[in-house]
């Protein structure tokens, strides 16, 4: 499978109320007030294409392998060089490798689509495997023009490759005209626009459509097809227009970004791309088309990998890490257009001794210091004597990237005396984690943000401009991240659950109540359950608690409807289901909360308050996720929570009953988690701590003060959230205290050889080493557990050297295939193997038996009799005779797709 394996955003942090240019400008050009709603994104005055473009493509590589990258397309019609390979100064400060393929794709506001197109086709024909497409545009504007206002600044980046795919490439569609909506002259600064009009009705409506048609006939599709509609226009008007034309609703078109942001140029596509894969779930069919000199249109579909994609800024982050200003001067200074007085020492010669740029290039762009290979002390810059005064190697360190290592503020100033564009000069010493430091310039803070051991991420930034010889040079810079009350902002993890719906049983009160409040105020749509009986469960029960809780959700202004079934039998199971579906139309979300407590030591728990108390707890779990499973795999989405204790988990004196239904939950967990996986249906367990009418009288009131729910409510909601794809945990929360708990399983030992059964004398002799749990080990499933008694009567494991040593790799093992063949052993044999090894190391290779010979070829094949799939380091250590072929299989490490029974030929026929 082919398509985007990953995505980072980039806007800048300043924001400009569009206002502010109608009431510096408007004398001037009422007109513009038309437009003049919303914030637009500019620029820092050390920002341009080229640091955007490091910025969005570093939060792209985010958990990625920088060394797998075989090229890099950098596409922008503002570059600031004209003569001099762009894409070569990004891919030296993100420190990709030497051998790139690299190349600035401009001239043209398709480039960022134009460069997606080439980077999959390039992937498509095999020749390359990962590249990396990035997409940045900071355009000038004429002061109070409309496009000042329309135009924001900003970047994209998408990684292209074959593995882990979350957005499969199903085709794309290209036209070419020389349709000249506007140009920029080479020795101009601004675009010429042509009438708008024109631009819209002979451009924008007609040309998007004509690709649009043009790829729906290339691949038989319609509008139908398509979830997210992606295209550019800031014509608000005939962004709507168009969408109609193509028959979009217009709950697919996705939004142009106008009101917080702007058109960033050629990266707007791709910007608008990445806003729509942020939220998009397994399974959305998007549509992306980027306009200028003709257009691109690209389909793909976003596969289950989207979940498993490490948390980034993106756009939305950008979006959210804002700093807005009225300060339309400042605009204007920071973009260079308008002329100040610096004072001579500004005057100071900048030129760029060309020699030290290139000798030291990886330090001045790429931020690389050095670590001394005796001591493991960092520094920065990299030296020949080691700054450890207990170490001082001499010629001892090796290259260190500090770019992206945690830093914090040592000590800093602001400098009124210093050259600055913004001032004061803000700079200070950076500490990095692990050791190293060095003084920085700060940027995009103000001198009041500032402290000492407060964090900063590191920027690169322009430091200089040599405007005598057209020249920016660069470097890194602090970037002060803002104190706690602000950080929601800043991380840009904005857990939202807009269009989803959730259930939370028990939720007329306590924890469920919290829990169905929170979901609301984060977009939910909620089904308030709740029986409204006494502490034990008895009484009629009551339709208050659960109407109370609706209530309080609509005057907040969220969406709730009330449920007052029993969660004690099937069919109140079912009910609370069908009342989602019935409001609301699906169920993402299931919250199994609903509690009563029968206490009772075990002599004295008569059968009655053991079933009552089995019945709420873990029937009840069961009959709410048994039906709400089954809708959520009809939508290949969804999150369930169950509700333990540390009675179950530990044991609690007086709550047999409670404690045993508790822990049956966790079984209940373990098994729906392997039966949900497939579907992208998470299951997880939290065990509370809080004060509610359950633990009232069981907790000392000087505690309970401190146990409100709303501590236990953000680690259930996170777990109900797209962003967690955790599965089959459990945690203890409470007080604002989170931890893990597991079962885990001791390493063991073996007595006797397997064929004879050991004594009870035996046992007792060894009691010590079977009790032991040092070494214990956390397993994913029952086969998995199973492994390890599998491997305990395996041969022993050889020594066997490591790849770094010579040893054995992936490959390797394809190579000395022909070499390992049993010719004697094959005859009459007819069979392909088909090998998938995932991972870095792996690829696919087919092994073709046939006549008594045997052929290996690398790549896949049509029609294999079997095919073994595994993880690279999992099949080295199998060849290498470290991991036994069973328990790799029972434990699903290696999976045999095809004719299972001619795996088993794989042993007879090659001798390794
Ligand atoms: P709570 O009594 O405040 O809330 C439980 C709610 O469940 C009540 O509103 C009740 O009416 C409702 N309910 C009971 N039986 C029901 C049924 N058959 N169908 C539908 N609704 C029913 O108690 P809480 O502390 O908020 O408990 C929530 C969950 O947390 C329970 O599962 C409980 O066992 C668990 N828990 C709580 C704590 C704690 O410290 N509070 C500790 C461990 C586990």
């Amino acid at each position: 499978m082919i398509g985007i394996t990953s995505y980072g955003g980039y806007i800048p942090r300043l924001r400009l109320d569009r206002m502010s240019i109608y009431q510096a400008m408007g004398w001037f050009a009422p007109a513009i007030v038309m437009v003049a709603q919303g914030e637009r994104s500019f620029c820092n005055w050390d920002e341009d294409a080229l640091t955007m473009a490091v910025a969005a493509s570093k939060d792209c590589l985010v958990g990625q392998d920088k060394s797998a990258i075989d090229a890099f397309f950098l596409c922008s019609t503002t570059l600031p060089f004209s003569d001099r390979l762009n894409a070569g100064v990004v891919k030296t400060a993100l420190n990709l490798k030497d051998e790139l393929h690299a190349a600035d794709l401009t001239s043209t506001l398709r480039g960022g689509t134009t460069g997606l197109v080439q980077a999959l086709s390039a992937v498509k024909s095999g020749d390359m495997q990962n590249v990396l497409v990035t997409a940045a545009d900071k355009r000038l504007a004429k002061a109070g023009y409309f496009y000042e206002m329309w135009f924001g600044d900003g970047a994209a980046s998408l990684l292209v490759g074959n593995s882990d795919v979350i957005a499969e490439f199903l085709g794309s569609y290209t036209v070419t005209h020389d349709f000249v909506d506007h140009y920029r002259g080479s020795t101009n600064q601004y675009d010429y626009m042509w009438e708008e009009r024109w631009v819209r009705d002979q451009g924008y409506s007609k040309i998007i459509p004509e690709a649009v048609s043009g790829l729906f006939n290339k691949l038989s599709m319609n509008i139908g097809d398509v979830d997210k509609l992606v295209f550019p226009c800031f014509f608000k008007a005939e962004h709507k227009k168009i969408a109609k034309k193509l028959g979009a609703p217009p709950e697919k078109v996705m939004d142009n970004l106008h009101e917080v942001c702007g058109e960033t140029g050629a990266a707007h596509p791709l910007v608008m791309l990445v806003h729509a894969l942020e939220d998009a779930k397994p399974g959305d069919r998007i549509l992306v088309v980027g306009f200028g000199q003709g257009c691109d249109a690209l389909y793909f579909r976003v596969t289950d990998e989207i979940l498993n994609l490490p948390v980034r800024q993106g756009i939305k982050g950008s979006l959210a890490n804002k700093k807005a200003t009225d300060n339309y001067a400042k605009f204007l200074k920071f973009r260079d257009l308008i002329q100040t007085e610096m004072g001579i020492r500004a005057e100071a010669p900048t030129q760029t001794a060309m020699t030290v740029l290139w000798r030291k290039r990886d330090m001045i762009l790429g931020l690389v210091g050095g670590k001394c290979t005796e001591c493991g002390t960092p520094q920065f810059p990299r030296m020949d004597i080691c700054v450890n005064p207990e170490c001082r190697a001499v010629k001892s360190q090796i290259p260190y990237e500090f770019a992206d290592v945690p830093a914090s503020v040592k000590s800093f100033t602001g400098d009124l005396l210093a050259v600055s564009v913004d001032p004061p000069g803000i700079y200070g010493m950076v500490q990095f984690e692990g050791g190293g430091r060095f003084m920085a310039d700060f940027t995009d803070c103000e001198l009041s943000e500032c402290r000492v051991g407060q964090q900063v991420t590191m920027s690169f930034r322009r430091r200089y401009t040599d405007t005598e010889r057209g020249f920016s040079g660069y470097f890194w810079k602090a970037v002060p991240v803002p104190e706690a009350e602000e950080r929601g902002a800043v991380e840009g993890v904005d857990i939202r659950f807009d269009d989803q719906v959730a259930i939370v049983t028990g939720a007329g009160a306590g924890l469920g109540r919290v829990y169905a409040l929170e979901l609301a105020k984060r977009g939910a749509k909620v089904v308030v359950n709740d029986l409204g009986g006494a502490r034990d469960g008895s009484g009629e029960g009551s339709s208050s608690p659960a109407d109370d809780v609706v209530e309080e959700i609509k005057t907040a202004g969220g969406e709730a409807v009330a449920n007052y079934d029993s969660v004690s039998t099937p069919e109140g199971g079912q009910a609370i289901v069908d009342t989602a579906i019935n409001a609301f139309g699906r169920v993402d979300i299931l919250i199994n909360n609903a509690g009563i407590l029968r206490d009772k030591t075990l002599v004295k728990m008569d059968p009655e308050n053991w079933d009552a108390v089995m019945d709420v707890h873990l029937k009840g779990a069961y009959n709410v996720t048994r039906p709400a499973f089954v809708k959520m795999r009809e939508n290949r989405y969804g999150r369930i929570i169950l509700t333990s204790s540390a009675a179950g988990l530990y044991g609690n004196f007086g709550q047999t009953n409670y404690s045993s239904a508790k822990m049956g939950l966790i079984g209940l967990m373990n098994t729906t988690k392997l039966e949900g996986d497939k579907h992208n249906i998470k299951i997880n367990t939290v065990a509370p701590v809080a004060a509610t009418r359950l633990t009232e009288d069981i907790l000392p009131p000087d505690l309970l003060e401190k146990l409100k729910p709303e501590f236990v409510a953000p680690i259930v909601l996170y777990l109900c959230s797209q962003k967690c794809d955790d599965n089959g945990m459990t945690f203890n929360a409470g007080m604002g205290y989170f931890n893990r708990v597991a079962i885990v399983t001791g390493s063991g030992t073996v007595i006797g050889d397997g064929r004879g059964i050991p004594t009870l004398e035996e046992i007792h002799h060894s009691w010590e080493k079977i009790n032991d749990l040092e070494g214990a080990e956390e397993f994913p499933n029952a086969a998995a557990a199973f492994g390890p008694m599998l491997d305990a009567f395996s041969p022993k494991k050889k020594d066997v050297p490591s790849e770094e040593t010579g040893g054995l790799t992936v490959a390797g093992v394809f190579e000395n295939i022909p070499g390992a063949f049993q010719a004697d052993k094959a005859a009459g044999v007819d069979v392909v193997f088909q090998f998938d090894i995932s991972g870095p190391k792996g690829g696919s290779w087919t092994i073709t038996v046939k006549d008594g010979s045997c052929e290996v070829t690398e790549g896949s094949h049509g029609s294999p009799t079997t095919t073994i799939k595994m993880g690279d380091d999992d099949f080295v250590k199998l060849m290498s005779g470290e991991l036994n072929a069973m328990s790799a299989f029972t434990g699903g490490k290696l999976k045999v797709e095809g004719d299972l029974m001619k795996s088993q030929l794989v042993e007879k026929l090659f001798k390794f």
